[in-house]
């Protein structure tokens, strides 16, 4: 049944204009940069307080952020660099996040739903081919975790009403969890023309409206707040937006890397050691660790615990795209602003702050609740998504020269692996049974075998 469907969407004719990409995070990440941690070894964090005289102006932004962050490190003392990334990306008032939020080519840095029209098409696939293994429930939620301008989402709702035959009998609606409200408005624009409500107070979403395609769509501050039921997950770059603990070996044993003022230059941020180990250090660091200095998202853990539990109950699937690692890489804190790399202590808030994601890390905290796919590299995921047939057919349908050139542009972008296609992976969560017939143990041979899972493995088409 997904065949000929998924081979419908593929061939659509429509296309929107592309935008012309700018360089992604996970390019950019590959150019040389000189580590804050590479170079002059740590200094132990002081047991005193160091104060630098007189207010903190940050470096091109007005340096409320730089002001907040100075007077709370001299009043309380250096903070985990955890703690310093929530402030500079979500404080309420002065971060990242809920004042720029710069996705997109006017912003700091571009993602891949912003390159292409087929990204998300493919994920739209991707959803209905699952939906279509699981046995066609008759209602799903698609969730999205930090949709940033909504463009994904966006992209996949079209793929849902070219197949709205197939879904016409399933009560679908969007759930979509924003913590920036600057970023919630352009979602709403993108998605519904504007057309919003705050949401009644008895109800757990800040807002709510109707897509254009004419389904529902509710806005949340978390995960928790999203009503349980049979849902489609997406975190797209969501989980590197994420608070890191950052851990050094010593000779004394492990370290937390902490953010201090300098005492040498007014109002500067500077790495400091923790003097002794933290409690961070006791739950974080594996007792097996062979790495000098590993990165760890306790936030990352929680919200995948949540999902594994709420896919175990309720059913449904989570997909994952991000770039990072299985539990190999080291230093990977990074700022960007204006698609340039941008040093993370200096001017907090004005500045997107991302760690790579450690799959190694979500895998465990899923804690055998649901089985796991990946992480698989971009390239091989759209590969096997039918990324070349639909480019093919965007390309035959494209009149000009100059689209032309764009479509392959953005196929290169999301594809070369010096680009987005190495460095970006996916990872799924799904039910065992979707994996393994729950009675396949007492009787292997009176199932049919279950469908492959698309992307891992190759879409089927007929
Ligand atoms: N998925 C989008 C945007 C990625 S940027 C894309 O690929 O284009 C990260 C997104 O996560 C933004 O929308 C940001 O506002 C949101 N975000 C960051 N931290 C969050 C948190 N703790 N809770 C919910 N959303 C968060």
């Amino acid at each position: 049944m997904v065949l000929p469907l998924a081979r419908r969407a593929l061939l659509a004719g429509r296309r929107r204009l592309l935008r012309p990409g700018a360089a992604p995070r996970g390019e950019r990440r590959l150019s040389p940069l000189s580590s804050p941690l590479s170079s002059p070894p740590l200094p132990a964090a002081p047991a005193a307080r160091l104060c630098s005289g007189g207010e903190a102006e940050a470096a091109g932004g007005d340096g409320a952020m730089l002001r907040h962050l100075a007077r709370k490190l001299r009043a309380c003392g250096p903070v985990t660099v955890a703690e310093y990334m929530r402030e500079a990306l979500t404080n309420p008032g002065q971060g990242y996040y809920t004042r720029r939020g710069g996705v997109g080519e006017s912003g700091d840095f571009i993602t891949s739903p912003e390159i292409s029209q087929v990204f998300g098409e493919l994920i739209g696939i991707w959803y209905i081919s699952e939906w279509m293994a699981m046995g066609k429930p008759t209602t799903f939620q698609l969730v999205e975790l930090g949709p940033g301008r909504g463009t994904l989402t966006e992209d996949i709702l079209r793929v849902f009403k070219q197949l709205h035959s197939v879904l016409s009998k399933c009560d679908v609606s969007v759930h979509l969890v924003e913590v920036s409200p600057k970023l919630s408005e352009i979602q709403a624009v993108m998605l519904t023309g504007g057309k919003v409500q705050p949401s009644p107070e008895d109800e757990s979403a800040y807002m709510k409206g109707i897509s254009k395609t004419g389904i529902p769509i509710f806005w949340y501050r978390d995960i928790q707040d999203v009503p349980p039921g049979y849902s489609f997950y997406l975190a797209h770059e969501f989980f590197d937006a994420l608070p890191i603990h950052k851990f050094q070996r010593t000779e004394k044993g492990w370290r937390e890397v902490l953010v201090d003022i300098d005492p040498e230059v007014p109002d500067q941020l500077r790495f400091v050691l923790s003097p002794s180990r933290t409690p961070a250090t006791q739950n974080f660091i594996q007792p097996e660790e062979t790495r000098d200095h590993v990165e760890v998202c306790p936030e990352a853990g929680v919200i995948v615990q949540r999902l594994a539990s709420r896919i175990e109950k309720d059913g449904g699937a989570a997909l994952v795209a991000d770039y990072g690692h299985d539990g190999t890489k080291t230093d990977t804190f990074r700022g960007f602003r204006n698609h340039k790399l941008h040093d993370v202590l200096s001017a907090p808030g004005t500045a997107d702050l991302t760690a790579d994601v450690d799959f190694s890390y979500l895998r465990k905290m899923a804690q055998g609740k649901t089985a796991t796919l990946g992480p698989i590299k971009q390239r091989e995921f759209l590969k096997n998504m039918g990324i070349d047939l639909r480019l093919q057919v965007l390309l035959q349908n494209s009149g000009d020269t100059a689209t032309r050139e764009q479509l392959l542009h953005s196929y290169d972008m999301l594809m070369n692996p010096k680009k987005m296609g190495d460095c970006f992976n996916f990872f799924a969560l799904l039910p065992h049974h979707r994996l393994v017939h729950p009675d396949k143990k007492d009787k292997p041979e009176s199932k049919s075998p279950l469908p492959p899972v698309a992307g891992f493995n190759e879409l089927l088409l007929k």
